[in-house]
């Protein structure tokens, strides 16, 4: 590749005005041809053969008063799933600590909350800064956070903030009622603001149509920065929740959503998130090859299993795939890429501006 088609790759990159029918050109682009061109951005934006790593705990498990009509955690389900209160601050740090042991980068901590009550929120920026002096990258998922909250965690040190939107707005209802996707995006807007780096993708194989995976890709690249992190999830089916028994998705149609997040958000790390274990070497393989490049590292994924570490390591020792360090996340390169696209998408809004016709003023 010449450094000048490199650069055009780059460049051709960041985009917030993505439309249903490109999006959908790009669903029906023959398998070959689409994985093709998700390796080739991907490699003109990422290190090929690197592979960000995260581990996850739970640090609030259960009785979560949401209705999200996949998730074991919902009280409003009976999963037989063991409860258990916010842990302590002292054993959040020791998992930290483990989690470092085995190489990961960066430690998530998920509560099982609709948001952080405030008595919490002393414990949690507690945790945040702990974490943080163990020299790892932090992410964590609460809930919906308010303008304030979103300020007091970023000024704990908080990394990243998870806040997935699930799926399309049009099936939304489908799968949640007890929140809306505009609550989502409230919160998207105050973890952005607050200058905290946005983690957010969605779910697959919720019985949506290939509409709504369009519909729900759209969204995440066409929010006014591209999420720095995209997890993509394949429902984990829960016995005793309405998903239980779904149908399950084609697992060509999992790739292929994983190469389009690649190609519309070109800068983003695509995380291979829930559903790994249910996925056979050669899938994940050609995950990565469509572009994905962030996964969640051994011991359980929040409350559902995750293929042991020693299994990852050595998945990739037959790939040949490096784990990044955190040290390896340039967060200028990052922000560069934030500040970019939302140049491209002010140019974009004069450029419509200029172009529209007069409105008559009464
Ligand atoms: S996905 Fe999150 S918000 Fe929804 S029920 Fe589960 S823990 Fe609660």
């Amino acid at each position: 590749m010449t450094a000048l088609h490199h650069d055009a790759l780059r460049n051709e990159a960041l985009r917030n005005n993505w439309s249903r029918n490109e999006v959908r050109a790009l669903f029906e682009l023959p398998f070959m041809d689409l994985l093709f061109r998700a390796q080739t951005v991907h490699r003109a934006n990422f290190e090929p053969n690197t592979v960000q790593v995260s581990t996850l705990l739970s640090i609030k498990t259960g009785a979560c008063p949401e209705d999200c009509k996949y998730c074991s955690q919902s009280g409003h389900y009976d999963t037989g799933l063991d409860k258990e209160k916010l842990l302590a601050i002292q054993k959040v740090v020791e998992e930290a600590q483990n989690a470092k042991d085995k190489g990961a980068s960066r430690f998530c901590m998920g509560a099982a909350w609709r948001s952080p009550r405030e008595k919490d929120m002393p414990y949690v920026l507690e945790m945040v800064k702990q974490v943080k002096e163990l020299g790892l990258e932090t992410c964590m998922t609460l809930g919906m956070l308010s303008g304030e909250q979103a300020q007091q965690l970023a000024e704990a040190g908080l990394d990243y903030y998870n806040h997935n939107l699930d799926t399309s707005p049009e099936h939304y209802g489908k799968i949640i009622t007890t929140r809306t996707y505009a609550d989502r995006l409230d919160t998207l807007g105050h973890v952005r603001e607050a200058g905290i780096k946005v983690c957010c993708g969605g779910i697959v194989g919720l019985g949506e149509a290939r509409e709504d995976r369009i519909g729900l890709l759209m969204q995440l690249a066409n929010l006014p920065a591209h999420p720095e992190s995209v997890p993509i999830n394949m429902l984990v089916k829960i016995e005793g929740t309405p998903l239980g028994e779904v149908d399950d998705l084609d697992p060509f149609e999992f790739v292929r959503t994983v190469a389009i997040a690649r190609l519309l958000m070109p800068q983003s790390y695509v995380r291979l998130s829930a559903g790994r274990e249910t996925m056979n070497d050669e899938m994940q393989a050609l995950c990565f090859m469509a572009g994905a490049n962030s996964i969640f590292y051994g011991e359980k994924l929040l409350t559902t299993a995750n293929p042991e570490a020693a299994d990852d390591r050595k998945l990739f020792q037959r790939l040949g795939i490096n784990t990044q360090s955190t040290q390896d996340v340039s967060d200028e390169s990052r922000e560069e890429a934030i500040a970019q696209s939302l140049r491209q998408q002010q140019m974009g809004t004069l450029a419509r501006d200029a172009m529209a016709p007069r409105e008559t003023v009464n």
